[in-house]
């Protein structure tokens, strides 16, 4: 009796190998598919809201703007912005300041638009409009030139509203960019939290088995 019921369940042992094998093979694809789309749904819960944090930013940005953190990374592309265009010309070189830190951010943003990164350009878009604050911050002291120069003794704005003989309405200008800038700004994070939302809703429509490869944030 023993004997018969061990080889009744010995004898189709290779079946049952199979049978695990096919277990853990089941196991590990369910693994593959459920568990990162669960890490995804929690990391996304999190992620719908980061747009909250980036509009307290811009709100401060947009009404009480003043030379901070970022601005230091601003400043090293202003600077390398000069270099690059002193070959051509002094007002070029000049200009080239602004033009460098407009240029990174800018870069950024399209880079990460071509790459389908649409969350991540839209960030860059508001660093693109800090930095074009700053600028603003910068033009508006054009005639009083009150803030201290780095890396050399020309107040750029001074010298090119000066030439231009557009000093008298150096605040008139900074105030319109700063005012674009912040529209600007306003525009990119209201597109990221809707963007958030749009991927949340939208994910938690897909079956997690079918496609939690393909979500993006
Ligand atoms: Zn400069």
């Amino acid at each position: 009796m023993g004997r018969s019921s061990y080889q009744s369940v010995a004898a189709p042992g290779v079946d049952l190998d199979s049978a695990l094998e096919q277990r853990v093979q089941a196991e590990a694809t369910r693994r593959l598919r459920f568990g990162p789309a669960l890490a995804d749904s929690v990391g996304m819960e999190f992620a719908r809201f980061l747009w909250v944090p980036l509009a307290g930013y811009v709100a401060w940005l947009v009404f009480a703007y003043d030379f901070h953190f970022l601005d230091y990374v601003n400043l090293a592309f202003h600077e390398a912005g000069h270099v690059f265009l002193a070959p051509f010309g002094a007002t070029l070189g000049i200009l080239g300041g602004t033009v460098g830190q407009l240029f990174f951010p800018l870069a950024c943003m399209l880079y990460f638009a071509r790459q389908g990164q649409r969350s991540s350009a839209l960030v860059c878009g508001v660093w693109l409009a800090e930095s074009a604050m700053y600028v603003a911050h910068y033009m508006a002291d054009a005639r009083d030139m009150r803030l201290p120069l780095v890396g050399g003794e020309i107040h750029d704005w001074h010298w090119l509203l000066g030439r231009a003989g557009w000093l008298g309405a150096c605040e008139t200008l900074a105030s319109s960019l700063h005012a674009l800038a912040g529209i600007f700004a306003i525009a990119a994070v209201a597109a990221l939290a809707w963007s958030l939302s749009a991927t949340h809703t939208s994910a938690s429509q897909i079956s997690p088995a079918r496609d939690s490869g393909s979500l993006k944030v």
